[in-house]
């Protein structure tokens, strides 16, 4: 199986980018991936106002998926993540939701082993493997740093891209454009001190490009339920689209009015937040297949 290495890696989403590696529509490869601070956390000595924040989140990328057109949805199924024996942890001022408490820089290096995470000498954590950055390349004429997530995905921080999820995205080049990076071996909802535990490692992921199933922003689905994700300036207005996302999509699937979408949507779906401290926020509305017989995407 193709190892794509993480030697070419992009800073921004830009359709621009030249190609750094190919693969066929359908093809299973791994792509190895640096921490989202690109390897420069080399131990406790080293805090986050000392390294250059410019090139964090970049990822390996872009891959060219042959076939995929405009139009299309690309669908990049996690098939198994593994990670280095360690991760880190950076607290920071401003970091994360209560960075306004923190006075001095700490960095915490975290030993991972045999599917734990060793948070203390007391604290073991079950790992909960997830890719940060998962995208594509945007619609031409746009730049969109690696840290920043958006319709075309990359910083989602979204706990469901994990093994086992098909994340779709919406194709807006020939090629698809997709980089991946940024991997968590714990994190939880909200990303709230500003990281997951920060691990390098590798992703296998499987590329499968659709001409059926449009999508206008990042899609993931399971294999009991859908999740539609949304990043605005604010919660408020991420949760507006991701809702509006989801009731067109439960209208069409299910040959619904409007009012009843909605009205579905508010009876079996749930809001959920995926991350509250990148430049936007990122939010995804749960929606469970058995109860509506959807099937998939
Ligand atoms: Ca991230
Ligand atoms: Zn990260």
């Amino acid at each position: 199986m193709r190892v794509i290495p993480k030697d070419k890696v992009i800073f921004s989403f830009n359709a621009k980018h030249p190609f750094a590696h190919s693969v066929e529509d359908g093809e299973t490869f791994w792509v190895e991936t640096d921490d989202c601070y690109s390897g420069q956390i080399t131990g406790p000595g080293v805090k986050r106002p000392d390294i250059d924040i410019s090139i964090m989140d970049c990822s390996v990328g872009p891959i060219e998926i042959k076939g995929a057109q405009p139009g299309d949805t690309l669908c990049v199924e996690i098939l198994a993540i593994e990670f280095a024996p360690q991760g880190v942890m950076v607290t920071s001022k401003g970091l994360g939701v209560l960075g306004d408490r923190i006075t001095e820089p700490d960095t915490k290096v975290i030993p991972i082993k045999d599917g734990f995470a060793q948070f203390s000498e007391t604290i073991r954590l079950p790992l909960t493997p997830m890719v940060g950055v998962c995208g594509v390349a945007p619609k031409p004429g746009l730049d969109i740093h690696c840290a920043v997530p958006g319709d075309h995905g990359s910083n989602m921080d979204t706990k469901m891209v994990k093994v086992g999820s098909r994340v779709y995205l919406p194709v807006a080049i020939p090629g698809a454009g997709l980089a991946v990076g940024d991997l968590h071996a714990c994190m939880g909802d909200g990303e709230l001190s500003g990281t997951g535990i920060e691990t390098p490692g590798r992703i296998c992921i499987k590329t499968t490009v659709y001409h059926d199933r449009p999508v206008e922003r990042p899609v993931i689905e399971t294999s009991d339920d859908l999740y539609f994700l949304a990043s605005a300036v604010t919660l408020d207005e991420a949760i507006k689209i991701a809702v509006a996302d989801t009731v067109e999509f439960l209208q069409k699937k299910l040959d619904l009015n409007f009012p009843d979408a909605y009205r579905l949507l508010s009876a079996t779906c749930d809001i959920q937040i995926s991350q509250v401290v990148n430049d936007l926020k990122t939010v995804r509305v749960h929606c469970p297949k058995f109860n509506t017989g959807i099937a998939t995407l």
